[in-house]
């Protein structure tokens, strides 16, 4: 689970990057609405928190630009504006939830669980592509046991066969910030996952696509 947080506060971003992260949630900062904007663009988060007043670009900006360019991404705002007009205005943007300034850091964590859990995005356990069966809870492939790692990178896989998977998109979503330039990471498990693919019979496997990345087919 990666979340996103825009937040110009950087002794709050941390706190709440910190506290995220004791719950098991992968969190990317941003300092700025113009840096935010072009992360939550990719599409790679199960989540975006958006502080209101930023440097650059504001938080409600950033929300209408999402929603304009279809990244049905769910968002939290947050803002120390209180006001039921604010607030109602931007639950009418698009807005998922919406949480004033101060906040506990539970309560945000609370918020985050409440919006995954929703049956849209609900995380479904078992994958399946091909004669592959990707159990995300035991983190196993057709009974043969992966790392986190590998368990997350076949599971982007088998959401969108015989399409091409690009190579930056799969270090974001997986390494976020810490994968960016890191092309020998994805080379490396994906080298460990065309073993495995063997090991466990598939019909099913990645081939490359040159200069761009791979592609999951049993064609
Ligand atoms: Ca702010």
């Amino acid at each position: 689970m990666r979340v996103l947080y825009v937040e110009d506060e950087q002794f709050l971003a941390e706190a709440v990057k910190h506290n995220l992260e004791k719950d098991g949630i992968s969190v990317d900062l941003a300092n700025d609405g113009k840096e935010g904007l072009e992360k939550a663009l990719q599409s790679i988060y199960d989540c975006v928190i958006l502080d209101i007043m930023l440097p650059k670009l504001s938080g409600t900006d950033i929300l209408k630009r999402m929603r304009e360019k279809k990244v049905g991404t769910p968002v939290i705002m947050l803002s120390a504006l209180s006001e039921v007009e604010s607030k109602i205005s931007h639950l009418n943007h698009g807005a998922d939830d919406y949480l004033s300034k101060p906040f506990k850091t539970a309560e945000l964590v609370a918020r985050i669980k409440a919006l995954l859990r929703r049956p849209n995005i609900i995380n479904i356990t078992k994958l399946k592509y091909s004669n592959l069966v990707l159990d995300k809870s035991t983190m196993s492939l057709n009974g043969e046991q992966l790392t986190a790692k590998e368990s997350e990178i076949i599971a982007e896989f088998i959401q969108s066969p015989e399409k091409l998977i690009n190579k930056e998109y799969l270090l974001a979503k997986v390494w976020g910030e810490e994968g960016v330039g890191e092309d020998n990471y994805i080379e490396s498990y994906i080298s460990r996952i065309r073993k495995l693919l063997k090991k466990v019979k598939s019909k099913a496997k990645i081939i490359t696509i040159r200069n761009l990345g791979y592609k999951l087919t049993d064609k």
